[in-house]
């Protein structure tokens, strides 16, 4: 996924979708989970998940593994050239985007 997708949450900083991805969900093992990591410009990992059969949902601080790192840097290296980026108030809805334009 090229395309840089931002969060602007009413608190809090800017954050930028490094990876996502879907899993059976663990809670209700009836619907599926969404599990969304976002970056800071500074770095700081955070993981946003949540179900669409249970709507369980959980944001935590995580750590940035391999492939989050090298995806920052892309994600940096964009920000530096000033690339445009769609801008979302919460995760959901950025992905629910990325789905209907086939991204995800
Ligand atoms: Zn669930």
């Amino acid at each position: 996924m090229n395309e840089l997708v931002r969060l602007r949450p009413s608190i809090g900083r800017l954050r930028y979708l490094l990876r996502a991805s879907r899993e059976r969900c663990p809670d209700c093992s009836r619907g599926t989970r969404t599990l969304t990591v976002w970056v800071t410009a500074a770095g700081e990992g955070e993981e946003v998940a949540w179900c669409s059969h249970c709507f369980n949902a959980t944001c935590e601080p995580v750590a940035l593994d391999e492939e989050h790192r090298v995806r920052f840097q892309t994600v940096r290296t964009a920000i530096a050239r000033k690339r445009t980026a769609r801008t979302w108030a919460a995760a959901r809805p950025a992905l629910e985007d990325l789905e209907r334009r086939g991204l995800f």
